[in-house]
């Protein structure tokens, strides 16, 4: 499984593999996802990329290093745990941590250290010690569900990723999104005002993957109405079927018409708010 896979083709996975094309990862990581699982994932994943031998892509997926890190058995990377019966990682193990890091690795040519659990304030205040002036070759990976529970100075140390959740909810949540504007925009439009029009329509210039689901959903909207007003079936939702009443046939077809150019410009990465700015024109425009 490469990174990708565990964290989706995202602007994070982008900029950690510039880093690592680069052989620039930071010494101090932090993952920051609700899906604990994912941020594991990814760290266990980074762990690989810091031990891998090989002199091209890291992680190379076949030399001892990162077979050794894919079954969890690698000596040069920790997994720090809670010792006792404690909630927490605290200053113990840490102090621990960093009298390690000081011994060369075993095997591979870094060592990496994952923190998983929460830490106690005065774990984080020794850890810091450390981010601080790190020796050479050593790697902190720390995984949580929010970075709140980690302190501003050792977020201030490290280099702090957040992770996408579920591919699905984020495209659910998109879709929300875009049709609460969508039909708010549908709201407006047989109202003959100017302000809230463009008040609304240029919510559109703020976020392109919104603003494609946004004219998606009104072409639909707009195709609809029109068939209403053909064959009537007063069983649509209600901006549907104050469209079909207000708007001329002759109008409805024009809004088709420039929504699908407004996504033709869209597809073509044409400046957000221009776009943003003539689509609401247009609409002025087919509605008389
Ligand atoms: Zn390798």
């Amino acid at each position: 499984m490469s990174l990708k896979d565990i964290i989706g083709d995202s602007e994070v996975c982008r900029q950690i593999e510039a880093l690592m094309d680069n052989r620039r990862l930071p010494h101090a990581v932090i993952f920051e996802s609700r899906d604990s699982i994912k941020a594991k994932a990814a760290a266990k994943e980074l762990a690989k990329i810091s031990v891998c031998s090989s002199e091209g892509k890291r992680p190379c997926g076949k030399c001892i290093n990162c077979i050794k890190a894919e079954k969890d058995i690698h000596p040069d990377i920790y997994k720090v745990k809670i010792t006792d019966k404690k909630q927490a990682v605290g200053v113990g193990e840490i102090r621990e941590l960093i009298s390690d890091c000081y011994i060369k690795p075993n095997e591979a040519s870094a060592k990496v250290y994952i923190i998983s659990d929460k830490m106690t304030a005065e774990a984080q205040n020794a850890l810091l010690k450390i981010l601080e002036e790190p020796p050479q070759n050593v790697r902190f990976i720390i995984t949580c569900e929010s970075s709140t529970v980690v302190l501003k100075t050792v977020l201030s140390r490290s280099s702090l990723y957040k992770l996408s959740e579920d591919n699905k909810r984020a495209a659910d949540e998109l879709d929300k999104k875009a049709e609460e504007l969508a039909v708010e925009i549908a709201n407006v439009i047989p109202q003959n005002t100017e302000m809230p029009l463009l008040t609304t329509v240029s919510k559109l210039g703020k976020d392109k993957a919104l603003a494609q689901k946004v004219l998606e959903k009104l072409s639909v909207y707009f195709s609809i109405a029109l068939e209403e007003k053909f064959i009537p079936t007063g069983k649509q939702p209600p901006y549907i079927r104050e469209l079909a009443r207000v708007l001329r046939k002759k109008s409805l077809v024009s809004l088709i018409d420039v929504t699908a150019q407004a996504q033709k410009m869209l597809s073509q990465n044409c400046n957000m708010n221009l776009l943003a700015t003539w689509y609401c024109a247009k609409i002025r425009q087919s509605r008389h």
